[in-house]
């Protein structure tokens, strides 16, 4: 009998959750034997992005080995550098060798990258938190610090882009700056954000409390202007402001993994692949596209997937339970996630814990930050090496919401 092969790029939130919920349908139809699922990415390790403007970067990449060995899941170390859709091949590339690899369902959870546009010193000088190597580079950057003479360049610290990432990276700062400088340095963080006011995506509803939190944290907001110029001793704004700072991180935007290019079909402006309700990719229904990669529609009222943990496991789970269905026959499961909530870390204030698409203010301060701990510290991280117990939340209807 044939043997059904189901690649998956990604070890992130959505290709872990999609090799379980694939593991797992695969053992319901009793069809073990037939089925080899594969997942290949850099390290069988999962980064735990959404942690990673925190002060202290220990345990931000779980090993998923155990776990994949499991399930009967294997792990290939390697990068997915080209989709063959027609001949359903890809070609990882793995200690500098392609080797090409044959698939009957292949789940593309590849993620998401910071946009860096070409504004002049930005890749020279500008830090991030967007992966594990820049939260290191951060770490260390601010730790040498110490060892400069003291100015008002040196304790001053731009974010450049006040979303999400760039508010909850900017609400820790000057706590992690005056751990380096001392308790009384002078320390100055400020947020630049393009828009006419901080998190303009979260709209109107939460931003006088951000805005109040960020100030009882000591941050600056300075909104209507872009960065358009980095450089060793700080930036140049759109608005002919100078800011002198030994320390700029770049937040400003997220775009899907470039090889979402290679699926066919049609792609939205951050480069996600547009997929059908069972995340299957439009123009071929034997590639599923999942997490940061994916443009899908999470109820009937045109609300979509934002590129958000939140939305990574579930589609995560969907996208492999899918995989796995097509091939042996199984009802496909159609993705839908209507409740849509916000936990936004305000550093010492507290956090944010908003419900429903307007943002409803539901926790602030200690009982938000309370939550954002539970969520940060225990449920995005992956599950123990228990297959019944993972099985038992591996289904594709299974969502983490409060
Ligand atoms: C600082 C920060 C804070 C955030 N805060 C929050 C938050 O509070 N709440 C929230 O919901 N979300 C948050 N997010 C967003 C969240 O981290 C992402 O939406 C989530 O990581 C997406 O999961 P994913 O599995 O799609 O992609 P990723 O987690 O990016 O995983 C992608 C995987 O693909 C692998 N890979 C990359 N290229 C290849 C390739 N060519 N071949 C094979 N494998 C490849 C990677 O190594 C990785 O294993 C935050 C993100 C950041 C950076």
């Amino acid at each position: 009998m044939k043997k059904h092969n189901i690649v998956i790029a990604g070890s992130g939130f959505a290709g872990v959750w999609a090799a379980a919920a694939a593991a797992r349908a695969v053992a319901l139809a009793g069809q073990e034997g037939r089925v080899c699922i594969t997942v290949v990415s850099p390290a069988p390790r999962m980064v735990i992005r959404p942690r990673l403007y925190e002060a202290v970067i220990d345990n931000m990449e779980p090993d998923v080995l155990p776990l994949f060995n499991a399930l009967g899941v294997r792990h290939m170390a390697g990068r997915v550098v080209e989709i063959r859709a027609e001949a359903r091949q890809v070609v990882v590339e793995a200690d500098g060798s392609r080797l090409t690899l044959d698939y009957d369902r292949f789940v593309l959870a590849a993620g998401s990258q910071l946009f860096t546009p070409p504004v002049p010193g930005l890749a020279e000088y500008a830090l991030n938190v967007d992966q594990i190597e820049g939260a290191r580079a951060l770490a260390a950057h601010l730790q040498a610090l110490a060892s400069r003479p003291d100015s008002a360049a040196r304790n001053t610290v731009v974010v450049a882009g006040g979303g999400l990432t760039g508010i909850e990276t900017a609400a820790e700062m000057p706590d992690r700056l005056r751990g380096v400088l001392g308790a009384g340095a002078a320390v100055r963080v400020v947020v630049v954000e393009r828009a006419g006011g901080i998190g303009p995506d979260l709209g109107a509803a939460p931003r006088p409390m951000i805005e109040a939190a960020l100030a009882e944290c000591g941050v600056e907001i300075v909104p209507n202007a872009a960065v358009s110029a980095v450089d060793e001793g700080g930036v140049t704004l759109s608005t002919g402001l100078r800011i002198d700072a030994a320390t700029v991180v770049w937040t400003a935007g997220a775009r899907a993994h470039p090889l979402g290019a290679q699926v066919p079909g049609r792609r939205d402006e951050v480069g996600r692949v547009f997929v059908d309700a069972f995340l299957q990719a439009e123009g071929a229904a034997d590639i599923l596209v999942t997490g940061d990669m994916a443009h899908a529609l999470t109820d009937g009222l045109g609300n979509a997937a934002l590129m958000s943990c939140q939305h990574a496991l579930s589609l995560g789970r969907v996208a492999g339970y899918n995989a796995a269905a097509g091939l042996l026959g199984l009802p496909l499961h159609p993705y839908s996630q209507p409740k849509y909530v916000t936990c936004l870390d305000l550093g010492p204030w507290g956090a944010l814990y908003t419900e429903g698409w307007d943002r409803q203010v539901c926790l602030t301060g200690e009982e938000g930050k309370a939550l954002k701990r539970e969520i940060n510290t225990r449920w995005i991280y992956p599950p123990a090496p228990d297959r019944e117990a993972v099985f038992a939340v591996a289904n594709p209807d299974f969502v983490i919401v409060p």
